[in-house]
């Protein structure tokens, strides 16, 4: 939609998506923070959809009381903990903005950038990515294995992912509704938000450190994260084991051959007990290999096909959507 069909009487409308999973200590700096910014941008209008992704803290009380005093806030409570990848999924489906943004609750995303990815949106993008310049504030390993994951991903995948781009962005309403057209219970929102492509630009940022509380996202998570990214946009795991097969095979027929030829040369000689066990162990365990990564696409076409919801909603607060 550009944005110069909007008029004085039909303001620009955004929706600001934030997920938030424990985050009681993050509430109380990140609204004053989110709403110091939102006022300073006077024509443009705000929502703002909170989704509490089944904290076991104070965050929902936390929320609920900042909802009863400013009507812009819309709390969506999660039935349980699914996930920010669900919880992202539960904002955007209930935004009702021009164009949504999805910003983190610890201040991770800089709320200062919105004025310019609403500018920027304002221009004529669809899509505005902000993209962290300088790392620096998270730990050395996290920065490394993400970057690893970054570049495989992009290597066994049709589609990019942009380097050091998180969540944090602005869609306009045509890239929010393709990205509702996409049917996938497991949400791998980086990859979604991608595929879906439309004009896009990028804007930097330095990406500081988190305002309170700690990660979400323990090391065995970030790996789950990671497969899930490369099995939802590749199948390249799946194909190469039939040119691993295919060299091997070329390998052994070689093998083989010499094997005849020194036989029939120099007759039989017993020993190769050694290379017999390197070789049924390498095989043994490629094949494990092999049938590991097949569980991993079996299983998600096993929990797709049973069709679950994303998410499920316990309650609604605030705004105009008060049960
Ligand atoms: N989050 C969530 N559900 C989860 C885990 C995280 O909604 O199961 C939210 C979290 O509250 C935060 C955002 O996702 O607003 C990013 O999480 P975090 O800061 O822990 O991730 P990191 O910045 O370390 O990658
Ligand atoms: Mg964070």
């Amino acid at each position: 939609m550009p944005h110069t069909e909007y008029s004085c009487e039909n303001p620009t409308f955004v929706s600001i998506v934030v997920p938030f999973y424990n985050e009681g200590s993050a509430v109380d700096c990140f609204y004053p923070a989110l709403v110091n910014v939102l006022d300073r941008i006077p024509t443009v209008s705000f929502e703002i959809i909170c989704i509490d992704d089944g904290s076991s803290d104070d965050t929902l009380t936390r929320l609920r009381a900042l909802a009863a005093r400013d009507q812009r806030l819309h709390v969506i409570e999660l039935s349980r903990n699914f996930g920010k990848e669900a919880a992202l999924t539960a904002g955007i489906d209930a935004a009702r903005g021009d164009a949504v943004i999805p910003i983190d609750a610890d201040l991770q995303d800089p709320p200062e950038l919105i004025a310019d990815l609403i500018a920027s949106w304002q221009k004529g993008a669809d899509v505005v990515l902000a993209r962290r310049s300088n790392r620096s504030a998270d730990s050395l390993a996290k920065r490394t294995t993400s970057e690893l994951f970054y570049r495989l991903h992009n290597r066994l995948s049709t589609i990019q992912i942009p380097d050091n781009v998180g969540d944090f962005r602005l869609m306009n309403r045509a890239a929010v509704d393709a990205l509702k057209m996409l049917p996938e219970r497991q949400r791998f929102m980086k990859g979604l938000f991608s595929w879906i492509g439309f004009k896009t630009i990028t804007l930097d940022y330095t990406r500081p450190a988190r305002v309170a509380g700690t990660t979400k996202f323990s090391g065995w998570r970030l790996w789950n994260l990671a497969i899930e990214g490369i099995t939802s946009f590749s199948t390249a795991p799946l194909k190469v084991w039939t040119y691993i097969g295919g060299i091997f095979a070329l390998v052994t027929l070689v093998y083989g051959l010499a094997i005849v030829a020194r036989t029939l040369i120099y007759g039989v000689d017993v020993p190769g007990y050694a290379s017999l066990l390197v070789a049924i162990l390498f095989f043994g365990s490629l094949q494990l290999i092999s049938v590991g990564i097949l569980g991993e696409y079996l299983g998600r076409i096993y929990i797709e096909s049973k069709g679950r919801p994303t998410y499920l909603i316990r309650a609604n607060y605030g705004g105009d959507r008060e049960p």
